[in-house]
């Protein structure tokens, strides 16, 4: 079958001939062929040139992802299963060390719109764009013969699987029911992971190396917002902090964090969990003058695209700005954000600006991000999406005068 020929506007390759893998309803100029979700097509720039094949999103706004830059690919099952291969391959060294990870990162992988996240002998899939929703079923079996994992089950209920016209599905992929806990141990920890009911895949593998380095750090009174299940909390603790006070909206999850605490022998005194909307509960602490030695903040997504970037901007100073107030001097922030919207810049200055705001002069120890399975391609910013900043509090300075 011949495929498709997507033709762009003038001008409108520019992207793609940099590396860039989507491509934008309003760059398209004329589609000729089928127009079936998830169908391979071949782009063109105005002037007939090739530039890819990619797959076809007809409902969504990134009309088409690209699958390969090389006219000489063709997209068959065998590509697929070249993709799957080299994803898993690259993570071998990590598989030595660490049993939960992510095998496939989107975009990053070759891969657009596909998360494969294995925990131990469990692969959790996410399928979040119509081009894999084409190939599932050769990328099931790719990942089954890739890693000798029987047990395939997927978690395909985020909410961008909208824009794509998809929707929701979770179930089993191949082979068993997953039970309702499965254990992961992570830098000697050991977490009970809920995999059909937790949030994104069951467990946040992307803060593996963030948590170790708070564990390094951690002493005296620690504060954790947005614990889910307890891993920075659980980090703190066997690290050497006093006392963790770790706060999330979710009963499930702090349920999970307080089990958690149990089957890793850390005592129930130094560990207390609250369920509160932590944008209140932050604000409770300050008006009891509380301080502490260390602070977390890992909220959730405040800004998927880059249309709630200003609400969400808002959001993260508010946060940051209490959470330094509540930071002894010499004592450490890790906030993080994983917003698509926004931009490790951009977040770099909100925070500036909630500590200008707080009258707290801080020094940046270390910019962070996701762990080294969840790769970032250059070509594609858009796929850093968890960035955080270590920051140390050395003083107190006047408020900016001239604010609101
Ligand atoms: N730091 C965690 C991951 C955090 S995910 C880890 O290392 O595993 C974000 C968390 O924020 C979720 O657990 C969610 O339940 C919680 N959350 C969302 N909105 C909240 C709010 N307004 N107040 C408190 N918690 C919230």
């Amino acid at each position: 079958m011949k495929p498709s020929t997507m033709t762009l506007q003038p001008g409108k390759e520019k992207s793609l001939l940099r590396g860039h893998p989507w491509i934008f309803s309003g760059a398209v100029a004329r589609l000729d062929g089928i127009h079936e979700p998830g169908t391979t097509v071949v782009v063109r720039a105005a002037n007939g040139a090739f530039l890819a094949t990619a797959a076809l999103s007809p409902d969504s706004q990134i009309r088409a992802r690209v699958w390969s830059f090389d006219e000489g690919e063709s997209i068959d099952e065998g590509f697929i299963d070249k993709r799957i291969a080299r994803a898993i391959a690259r993570r071998a060294a990590l598989f030595a060390s660490s049993r939960a990870l992510r095998l496939v990162h989107g975009e990053a992988d070759g891969l657009p719109g596909l998360i494969v996240d294995r925990y131990d002998s469990l692969l959790v899939v996410q399928i979040l764009a119509s081009g894999v929703e084409y190939w599932r079923l050769p990328i099931v079996a790719a990942l089954v013969r890739h890693t000798g994992v029987n047990d395939v089950f997927e978690r395909s209920d985020a909410d961008v699987r909208d824009k794509e016209g998809l929707a929701a599905r979770v179930g089993v992929l191949a082979g068993a029911q997953p039970p309702a806990q499965l254990e992961i141990v992570e830098n000697g920890l050991r977490f009970a992971v809920d995999v059909r009911h937790g949030q994104k895949t069951g467990f946040f593998i992307d803060q593996r190396d963030n948590r170790a380095l708070v564990g390094e750090h951690a002493r005296g009174a620690v504060l954790n917002c947005f614990c889910y299940t307890g891993g920075f909390s659980l980090a703190a603790l066997k690290g050497g902090a006093e006392h963790v006070l770790s706060i999330d909206s979710s009963e499930q999850a702090l349920a999970l964090a307080a089990e958690n605490l149990a089957a890793n022998h850390l005592s129930p005194e130094r560990a207390q969990w609250r369920c509160a909307d932590a944008f209140l509960a932050l604000r409770e602490l300050r008006n009891e003058a509380r301080q502490f030695d260390l602070i977390i903040l890992d909220p959730p997504k405040f800004a998927p695209t880059a249309a709630h970037v200003e609400k969400a901007a808002r959001a993260y100073k508010d946060i940051n700005l209490l959470g330094l107030k509540l930071l002894r001097e010499g004592g450490l922030l890790f906030t993080f954000s994983c917003s698509g919207g926004v931009s490790p810049d951009l977040f770099q200055k909100i925070v500036a600006g909630a500590a200008a705001d707080a009258g707290v002069e801080t020094q940046l120890m270390r910019r962070l991000s996701a762990a080294s399975d969840h790769p970032v391609s250059l070509d594609f910013p858009e796929g850093d999406y968890l960035k955080g900043l270590m920051l140390r509090k050395v003083g107190s300075r006047s408020v900016r005068s001239g604010r609101q």
